[in-house]
């Protein structure tokens, strides 16, 4: 690890950009799949299979996904992997590697680069992903890190938004509404998750709820050209014991806040039943609704009353 060294003068990175490198080579460790990795041209990976490769990736920026003074830099380096192996999750996937481009601000505290990586190869590590390359680099603007993961399609998948048909129950991980309780930060991608649904046979389509259920949905519902029937009651919100402190409903919230990192699978109705009863992985799995011909979505309130749910749930007041 590189000691307290001076700026370098070419990058203005604490200890030069090729002191992060070193450091995060040694931190890295060998990989299986990983035949060249860092501090070559280009890693080379042996790859395991003759399935296609699926390929994520997603940008965090400084003061637009997070804010340095609330989060801390292991938690923004865990949150760039997440997000993407969120996404592989989503796609029926299994996530094998990742690479990582960040640009960090002259003058931040010497080790926020070790920090943020820190984060993420503690999560590479337990997903079992190899960190397989990556850049750095010093800005005068924000912190910026980009990840890209590539990884391949489970047996049966890929599982594509488009997939929904009229009949199929609309299953939902975990629980919804939890971001702002900054589980947006330390959330687990619901990998297993993922495996258990694609496992069942019945999975038709799927997303995971990064722009809130409500957004999702209408993704989901657009690609596939159907519509939708929510019952409100079987929405799983937030633990009953957690306070909502700016007086929205926990119903709004699990409707239309983002970042929640569930996933939202359309499955056979027969699969669907069996999986709420007997969750593959011991997260709850919860049937929340229908999918029916046409388009739309709309929601059954716990009254009975029927609202439309518009994919920007919070325009509307729904409580
Ligand atoms: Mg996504």
């Amino acid at each position: 690890m590189p000691a307290r060294t001076p700026s370098s003068p070419t990058t203005g990175l604490p200890g030069g950009e090729f002191g992060l490198i070193e450091w995060i080579r040694q931190r890295t460790g060998s990989h299986p799949l990983v035949d060249v990795g860092i501090g070559d041209d280009a890693a080379m990976l042996s790859w395991p299979t003759t399935h296609p490769a699926l390929v994520a990736v997603d940008m965090l920026v400084e003061n637009v996904h997070f804010d340095l003074s609330r989060a801390k830099p292991e938690q923004v380096g865990h949150k760039a992997l997440a997000v993407n192996l969120s996404d592989i999750a989503a796609m029926g996937g299994q996530p094998l590697a990742a690479v990582v481009s960040v640009a960090l601000p002259r003058g931040s505290q010497h080790d926020l680069g070790q920090r943020l990586h820190d984060g993420l190869i503690t999560l590479a590590e337990q997903t079992g992903v190899a960190l397989a390359g990556g850049d750095t680099t010093a800005t005068d603007g924000p912190l910026v890190v980009s990840v890209t993961v590539i990884g391949t399609p489970l047996e049966g998948g890929p599982i594509l938004r488009s997939g929904a048909r009229p009949g199929d129950r609309l299953l939902v991980t975990g629980y919804l509404g939890n971001s702002r309780e900054r589980h947006h930060l330390d959330f687990t991608p619901r990998l297993a998750e993922s495996v258990g649904l694609v496992e069942s046979g019945g999975l038709h389509a799927m997303i995971d709820i990064s722009d809130g259920l409500a957004a999702d949905l209408h993704h989901v519902l657009t690609a596939s050209g159907v519509g939708a029937r929510l019952n409100a009651s079987d929405i799983p919100t937030r633990e009953p014991d957690t306070p909502v402190r700016d007086g929205r409903t926990p119903l709004a919230h699990a409707v239309a806040d983002g970042e929640d990192f569930e996933l939202l699978a359309a499955v056979d109705p027969r699969v669907a039943e069996e999986l709420v009863a007997a969750p593959p992985c011991g997260t709850p799995l919860s049937d929340i609704g229908e999918i029916v011909p046409g388009s739309g979505v709309e929601l059954v309130m716990p009254n009975g009353h029927i609202v439309p749910l518009p994919p920007l749930g919070y325009e509307h007041r729904i409580d």
